[in-house]
């Protein structure tokens, strides 16, 4: 039996093309800079966005850390969403590893910050202060796409308080493809840009750093200090070119897919949808608090993986396709109807 894995996009098994390419690549020590594919891997990726370069880090926890501790030293200050992966998910990497200390914002309902509020939030040049130095957006946030002409303003904002601009672009490539503009558009707008290759774009391992020459440079002086200095990650990096060239595109399959999805559901009365946020990959759905561990483990029984958390994700993704997602809805709708 197929296992239907919705708990996260990052889920995906390379595919036989993409496993063909990785045992295929040609290697080098990438420490010395001799990987040729990682080194092709760091071109493609900065040409995409249209920055000057970017280097190759293990994860999008690493690649955001590193993009942070370049821009920002000791004692230094970053204004984040507390929905941001950059706050909320890894680990108080900021504040642990770069003595960065982070000044967390709500998220609007959009996933945007408010840039009004940004404003206020950045410290005058005062002794009792950390120095404010860096905003930190994220496109897709919880899987909504932020709207195009906020960059352009978020940008403004950080060249009038002297603030650098990072995107934690994990999904940035569901946002361009929901909205049709090529990644530059949003890229353009940022001094750094992280970007994830094992979500959507199913790679095994590996997130990309992208920005000016200095920054990247920088950056892979941070990565080695982490412990980010890969060898023969040529194996790695060919999976990566892989899916920036052929993994793009197919995102609109996997919000077809959570569009279907959330339809489904939505005619179960048990269950709500959350509809505004279903912009992308993701579905937000909730339900009585005390049927959620129940409705796990049926699931599960039935080869269906879901989190254990209200609200609900369920991410849509490569390896779950339209006629997985009718057997989830099914399988939705037999639970429930076993207990009304
Ligand atoms: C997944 C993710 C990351 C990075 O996660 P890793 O698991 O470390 O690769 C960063 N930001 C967002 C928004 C993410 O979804």
């Amino acid at each position: 039996m197929k296992i239907i894995d919705l708990r996260s996009d990052t889920v995906t098994k390379p595919s036989l093309a993409m496993r063909k390419v990785m045992a295929e690549a040609e290697v080098g020590d990438d420490v010395f800079g001799d990987d040729p594919t990682v080194n092709r891997l760091e071109r493609l990726a900065a040409e995409m966005l249209g920055t000057e370069d970017a280097v190759f880090a293990t994860s999008g926890t690493q690649s955001n850390l590193i993009g942070v501790m370049s821009h920002c030293r000791r004692g230094d200050e970053l204004i984040v969403g507390t929905n941001g992966h950059i706050y909320k998910y890894e680990a108080g990497g900021t504040a642990v590893l770069g003595s960065i200390w982070p000044q967390p914002l709500d998220n609007e309902p959009d996933g945007t910050l408010d840039l009004a509020k940004v404003a206020t939030m950045v410290k005058v040049d005062d002794y009792h202060y950390a120095r404010t130095r860096l905003l930190c957006l994220e496109n897709t946030q919880y899987g909504r796409v932020l709207p195009l002409p906020y960059f352009g303003e978020a940008a403004a904002c950080a060249r009038k308080h002297n603030l650098k601009l990072h995107l934690d672009g994990a999904r940035v490539f569901n946002a361009c493809v929901k909205q049709k503009v090529d990644v530059k558009e949003i890229s353009s707008h940022f001094d750094s840009i992280s970007i994830c290759l094992t979500k959507g774009l199913g790679a095994p391992a590996g997130s990309l750093l992208c920005g000016s020459r200095e920054l990247v440079k920088e950056a892979r002086r941070v990565r080695k200090m982490l412990g980010g200095g890969m060898r023969q990650s040529g194996i790695l990096a060919a999976a990566g070119i892989y899916a920036l060239e052929n993994n793009i595109a197919r995102l609109a399959e996997d919000h077809a897919n959570a569009d279907l999805l959330a339809e489904g559901l939505s005619e179960i009365d048990e269950v709500t949808v959350d509809h505004a946020m279903v912009q992308t990959n993701m579905v937000f759905i909730s339900m009585k608090e005390s049927t959620v561990p129940k409705l796990v483990d049926f699931l599960k029984k039935r080869d269906i993986w879901c989190l254990d958390e209200l609200p609900m994700r369920l991410a849509t993704h490569l390896d779950v396709n339209e006629e997985d997602l009718n057997k989830v809805i099914e399988t939705f709708k037999e639970y429930f109807s076993q207990r009304s």
